[in-house]
This record gives C-alpha cells, structure tokens and sequence, in this order.
C-alpha cells in the first residue's frame, strides 16, 4: 500500500498543429495511505488523464507523482505497482478466466505452484471459483467485471487504480457491484483512486471525492462535505439528484439586514454578503418544507407537477417566479394548481456570488 502525493500536474494535448487542450490543470491531491478517493466530472473534465497519467500512460507536460515519497514520474507502468480496471473488461477471450487471472503472474515468472495458490484466494474473495474454467464470453457482465478485478487484486498492487470499471453494467448490477467494491475495500485497505462520472457512485464509495470541471479541481472533500457544503455552484449542481435548486436573484440590505431578493420573493439571509450584487440562491429539494400559510417566512408556492419516485415524491413548483423542486416523502400528496406554503432552513440555504460554475459559496 502506498499514499500518493500528486504535485502540480498539468497536461496539455495537441499545441502546434491543432489548438491546446488543457486537459489537466496544476492538480495538487495528497491521498492517503489506504483511502478510496474519487475524481468525479463530466465528460472531458479531465479525470481519466489524471488516473492515465498516475498509471504511466501518459506523460504529464509538468508536474511530479510520488508513491510514499518515491518519485515515480518517469517510471513505466510496469514498474510502478499499480493495477488498472478499465470499464472495458480487457479480458483475453480466447483465455480461460484462470488463465486471464494468472496471466500477470506467468508472465512475471512466479512459480505454477505459486499462481495456483494465488488464483484460488483471488477467486475465494470474489466467489468465482466455479468459473474458472470458463472463457470470458460464458459470463455475465457482472462476472466479467469481477474477473477483471481478480486480474488487477492477484498483483496485490501498492495502488488500484479504476476507470468507470462499473458503467458497462446494469443499473442493479451496478448497484450490487458497487457495494461489493465498498467490501472489497474495507478488506483490503488498499489506496484505491476511482474515476467516474456517476455522482452518486462517488458518494457512496469514496473516503473523499474530487470533483473537476474543465481540467480543474473544483473541490476535494468528504462526501458529506461536498453534498451540505459545497464551494461553488459547479459543485453545488453537480453533486445531489434532483439538483439543487438555484434561483437568480440580488442582494439587498433591508432592515438592516442582507436579504436575497429574487423574482417574487424575498428571503433574509443567514451569511453576511456585501449587498447590492448578483447572487444565486441555492437549496437542496429536501431542505424545503411543506409548512403552514402562516408560519413565519412561510413563502407562497404553486405546484406544476408531482412525480412519484417510489419511496419519495419529487414536486415540481414555481416559487414566485422561479421553477423548484421540492422532495417529500410519498406519502405527501399534493395536486397541480395547488397552492402550498414553503419554508427556507435558513441554516440550510446556499448563497453563490459571481457568475458561471464558478460562483463561490458564500458561508
Ligand atoms: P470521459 O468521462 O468522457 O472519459 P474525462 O473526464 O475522463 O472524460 P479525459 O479523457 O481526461 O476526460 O479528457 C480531458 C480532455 O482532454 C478532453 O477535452 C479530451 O478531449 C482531451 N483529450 C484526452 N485525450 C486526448 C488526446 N490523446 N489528444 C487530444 N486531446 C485529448
């Protein structure tokens, strides 16, 4: 196991002929020895350069890599322990899933005896030893990813790294994948560095996620940091199913006091911006609440639409004049044309100053 000092890397593609892309910019991460961090992003924001880069595919234009204070830049991938999971299985179809397993081994020179013994723990852990007889295309998806895990377990690597390795399976699968990814982790301890572009996956495995946008490192943190404090409207947006609910408005001093003042509304706020500029409002749909028309700060809303998604309902409103949603369990029914009251958790609004994704959180 090793901890991994990312130092200033910065990758630029094409220059001369073409236009650069800065697929990567001056990205500073330190991951701990044994943490499971994920970059997350859309696509093109730059995090399968990153994890190519740690891995030896590609050559970072500037910047240094470290494993446990070792300067491992300009070493091969071959020689850096590392092991890669691709999206893409990669297995060797014509090879027997035993034969796919111990093939790193075999080609490294390890002792039969001591590949054997190696294939049969890798496949005891993953329960695939019924299969090791079989050739890739007698799997499933979901065995073929887990053979393609096996592969990239039996080098007992200092560092795994994995590229979406779930996004080629169904959306169950994924999700009992997934929770086996988070077990096979808690066993091992190993770093574990995960590329995806599926928040949620993210939340739900990563000791610390970092998000990226356009080759930049828009936060690093723990999944509830991330989710209830984020430091820009990117993160904001990105992170959270339904998305947080962003309303456009100003800020303005009234009564002494900064409010937010948007299209039919006007809300006291709980931070202290300097007033008289652009804002957005930002709220998560489950830190709305139904309340009372005459509750203090209640603000009139009108339901559009409700939707039920299984265990909660998403309600889709217009408060004054902005459209929001609202999530409630499903056992809240409300009618379109309906009008409600809602009600802002002061300590759970988010107030974004500047333009763009890249408007800061205001704390
Ligand atoms: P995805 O989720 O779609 O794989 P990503 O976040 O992993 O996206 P990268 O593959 O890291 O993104 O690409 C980052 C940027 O660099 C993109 O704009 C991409 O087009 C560009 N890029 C990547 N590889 C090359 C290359 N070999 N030559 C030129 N540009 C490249």
């Amino acid at each position: 196991m090793a901890g991994v000092h990312i130092e200033r890397l910065h990758k630029q593609f094409g220059g001369k002929a073409t236009a650069a892309v800065h697929a990567l910019a001056d990205l500073t991460l330190d991951i701990a020895d044994g943490e499971f961090i994920s970059l997350v992003g859309p696509s093109g924001c730059g995090k399968s350069t990153a994890l190519r880069i740690i891995a030896g595919l590609e050559i970072p234009t500037s910047g240094r890599i470290l494993f446990d204070g070792r300067d491992i830049t300009g070493l091969e991938p071959r020689d850096r322990n590392i092991a890669m999971v691709f999206q893409s299985y990669a297995l060797y179809p014509h090879m027997s899933v035993r034969q796919n397993l111990e093939y790193g081994l075999k080609k490294r020179g390890v002792p039969a005896a001591e590949r054997a013994s190696a294939v049969d723990s890798v496949a005891a852990m993953l329960q695939i030893g019924p299969l090791l007889d079989r050739r890739p295309r007698q799997l499933s998806g979901g065995q073929r990813q887990r053979v393609a895990l096996g592969r990239a377990l039996i080098r007992d690597p200092e560092v795994f790294l994995l590229d979406e390795p779930l996004s080629n399976l169904d959306a169950k699968l994924r999700v009992h994948m997934r929770a086996e990814l988070a077990a096979l982790h808690q066993k091992l301890r190993t770093t574990m560095i995960y590329v995806t572009h599926d928040q949620l996956e993210a939340m739900t495995l990563s000791d610390r996620i970092v998000v990226m946008n356009h080759g930049v490192m828009q936060q690093v943190g723990t999944p509830e940091e991330i989710y209830s404090r984020p430091a820009n409207r990117f993160v904001a947006e990105f992170i959270g199913t339904p998305s947080m609910n962003m309303i456009e408005g100003e800020i303005r001093a009234e009564g002494g006091r900064p409010h937010f003042t948007g299209p039919g509304l006007s809300i006291a706020l709980p931070m202290a911006p300097s007033a008289g500029g652009r804002a957005t409002l930002g709220v998560r749909p489950e830190d709305i609440a139904l309340v009372a028309a005459d509750a203090p700060g209640a603000i009139p809303a009108r339901v559009t639409v409700s939707e039920l998604a299984g265990a909660e309902r998403y309600h889709f409103v217009s408060l004054g004049e902005s459209p929001i949603i609202v999530r409630t369990p499903a056992t809240t029914v409300l009618h379109p044309g309906e009008t409600i009251a809602l009600g802002l958790a002061p300590d759970r609004l988010h107030l974004f100053v500047g333009t763009g994704d890249d408007a800061a959180a205001v704390r």
